[in-house]
Order: structure tokens, then C-alpha cells, then sequence
């Protein structure tokens, strides 16, 4: 049975290029997140991204069509659009979507789901490889105060799953349709709720993962859950699980909260991000620092940035120097990290004996 990995890596299906970056130190990545706009429609009580302030900035279009043809050429293999604000509040975003898909990119969105309208969702959903929806109450009112909107906001945003889902069908695509649900006491008890709706809604799949707390945020959890109750929590959700219907508990994120076996950074080779000011950096938890990124889009070409002075010095900083038992926790690349880290200095003996 083919499976979902959102807690591993799938680094291994790419030899080629792991082959290049071990023997020449360095490769075009092959994963890209990008940040489209800077502003919300929600506010959701755990934003990660709130200290950047939701700036009312947008990526350029001409500009942005040219970089999906330069990551192309580099051989970039997927772009997940998500990022610091709602993805769909760029006026073009339908226009990037396609052209990375024309390129032979592999293309997801990470959604809260309230712009999807059914136009839009009917130009998108065949480009799509996957689409997750940002869900995180289980009725109006909890999903009001948890995404600080108006409660008819629930509703309009279930419209839209089930919207997309009869499309998909309609159309017979192959785009995932799923939602993620980030576990705090603020929506716990409602958590099967959530998962019920979206069930109910066609859905492929609902994700529960924890919150990650990262230092320059507002909301600070307050509480941990007991492995008890979490465990009855992701059970009772399981519960509801069919042949038609994934609940993917990320019980190893969970567990593994914060773990890192590795000292410096190496994924930062196969994993890049743009944000919406059009800079790109090493990692989300350091997208909005200056020592930590390679350059603009707008004075750069993409090769240029890649394989500037600039990128190396900080590359050379990730992988020597940088301790990343300094750095919050699961960020993005971590199981990347682990499998080359593993690969660069093995921690096993007698590695001919496969
Ligand atoms: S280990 Fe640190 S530098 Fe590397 S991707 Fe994670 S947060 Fe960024």
C-alpha cells in the first residue's frame, strides 16, 4: 500500500543528486517553499509567523514567472506555495501555479481554504499535486477562536473543501485534497469534530501534528499533553479512519519533538524557501534573518544567487560552524539533515557489509 511520509524524508529517490552533492559539495535543491504574499485573511492564535507582522507585500509577477523557469532549468523537482501569509491572496497565484507545473514542477498549496472559490479551484486543482487545507477547529465557534474569524467562515471554508473534492472527482484529478490540524489544548476536545468534517467532506486525509513553538511567536503553549492523553486523542481520531479516508497521526513528530542527531546543517543544499519580500534563505525559522539569507530575486537570477559568494559563505557557516542544537525544533529539512548527515559521517561500522 503507497503511503503518506509527512514525518521522514524521500531523499533516497534522488540519487543522482545526493550522488553530486557528496561528490562536489553542493547541488541545486530540489524542493522550494514560497511565500507569495505577506497578509493574512485569518490570525490564527499559534501563527509561527506573526512577529513578521503579516507586511502587505506580494511577490512580483513578471519576476516570479521567470523564476519558476530558472528552477526548472536548475532542475528543481517541487514547490510547495504556502509561506508567511494566505497563498491565495495573490492575485496571480493561479498564474504561478500553472507555469510551474508547464515546467514539469511538481506543485502543492497550503491553504486556509476561505478564497477557494469554485472558479478558482477548477483553473488550480489540475495542476495540483496536493492541496492542504490549514484546519484547526472542529465547529464555528472553536474554529472562529482558534483561526480569529468570523464563525461563518467555518462554513464557507467546508463549502470549499467539498467543493474541490467534487471537482476532483468530477474531473477525475490526481491532486491529493487533505487538511492539517495542529494539536493545542485551545481545539483538543475538538478535535474529532474536525476530523468527522472533514471525512464528511470527501477529504483524502486529515494530518494532526503538534504545535511547534518557536521563539519569536506570541503564543506560548502553556500546557503539554500527557502521553496518555495524547494518545487517546490520536486514537480516537484513528477510529474514524476507512478505505477512502487517511488520519495520518504524526505520532513520530510528536515523540521525537525537538530530537536532532546531527550538529550542522546540510539539507539547506536540497531545500530552499522564498518569502514574499523575494529574498531567498536558508530555512523558514531564519527566512527573515539577514545573516542567514543568499539574496534577491530582484537583483539576481536565480543561478546567480545559487552559486554566489554570498550563498557559499553561508552554506560553509550551516555546515561547519552552525550548531543546530541552537535552532528550533522540527524545522522543515530535520529528517533530511539526519539521513546526510548520516551519509557524510557514518555512525555505524563496517558500511560494506550492506
Ligand atoms: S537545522 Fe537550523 S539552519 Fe538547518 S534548516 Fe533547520 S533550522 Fe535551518
Amino acid at each position: 500500500m503507497i503511503k503518506y511520509n509527512f514525518d521522514g524524508h524521500k531523499l533516497m529517490y534522488h540519487p543522482d543528486r545526493v550522488a553530486q552533492y557528496l561528490a562536489d559539495g553542493d547541488c541545486y535543491p530540489l524542493y522550494m517553499e514560497i511565500s507569495p504574499v505577506g497578509v493574512c485573511n485569518h490570525r490564527c492564535i499559534f501563527c509561527a509567523y506573526d512577529f513578521i507582522g503579516y507586511p502587505n507585500r506580494k511577490l512580483e509577477r513578471e519576476r516570479t514567472l521567470l523564476l519558476l523557469d530558472e528552477l526548472a532549468e536548475c532542475g528543481l523537482k517541487s514547490i510547495l506555495f504556502a509561506g508567511e501569509g494566505e497563498p491565495l491572496i495573490h492575485p496571480d497565484i493561479a498564474e504561478f501555479i500553472l507555469r510551474a507545473r508547464d515546467n514539469g514542477i511538481d506543485v502543492g498549496l497550503f491553504t486556509n481554504g476561505q478564497l477557494l472559490k469554485k472558479e478558482l479551484a477548477e483553473v488550480i486543482l489540475p495542476a495540483l499535486t496536493f492541496i492542504r487545507f490549514s484546519f484547526n477547529g472542529g465547529n464555528r465557534d472553536n474554529y472562529a477562536a482558534i483561526h480569529s474569524v468570523h464563525p461563518d467562515a467555518f462554513d464557507t471554508v467546508v463549502e470549499n473543501i467539498r467543493e474541490a473534492v467534487l471537482i476532483k472527482r468530477q474531473a477525475s484529478l490526481q491532486a491529493d485534497i487533505g487538511a492539517q490540524f495542529v494539536l493545542i489544548p485551545e481545539n483538543s476536545e475538538y478535535i474529532l469534530a474536525a476530523a468527522e468534517t472533514i471525512k464528511d467532506c470527501g477529504a483524502d486525509y486529515l494530518a494532526i501534528k503538534p504545535f511547534i513553538q518557536r521563539e519569536l511567536q506570541s503564543y506560548q503553549l502553556q500546557l503539554q499533553f500527557s502521553n496518555e492523553l495524547l494518545e487517546e486523542l490520536l486514537s480516537s481520531v484513528e477510529n474514524i479512519a476507512g478505505s477512502s479516508f487517511n488520519v495520518i497521526a504524526r505520532r513520530d513528530t510528536f515523540q521525537n519533538y525537538g530530537v536532532r542527531n546531527y550538529d550542522h546543517c546540510y539539507g539547506a543544499s536540497f531545500i530552499t524557501v522564498l518569502n514574499s519580500a523575494g529574498v531567498i534563505s536558508t530555512c523558514l525559522p531564519y527566512w527573515e534573518q539577514p545573516e542567514f539569507s543568499f539574496g534577491s530575486i530582484y537583483e539576481h537570477t536565480f543561478k546567480g544567487i545559487w552559486n554566489s559568494d554570498r550563498r557559499k559563505s553561508v552554506k560553509a557557516h550551516l555546515e561547519c560552524t552552525l550548531d543546530t542544537h541552537g535552532c528550533p525544533p522540527n524545522c522543515r529539512p530535520n529528517a533530511v539533515n539526519e539521513f546526510l548527515s548520516s551519509l557524510k559521517y557514518p555512525q555505524v561500522k563496517h558500511i560494506n557489509f550492506i
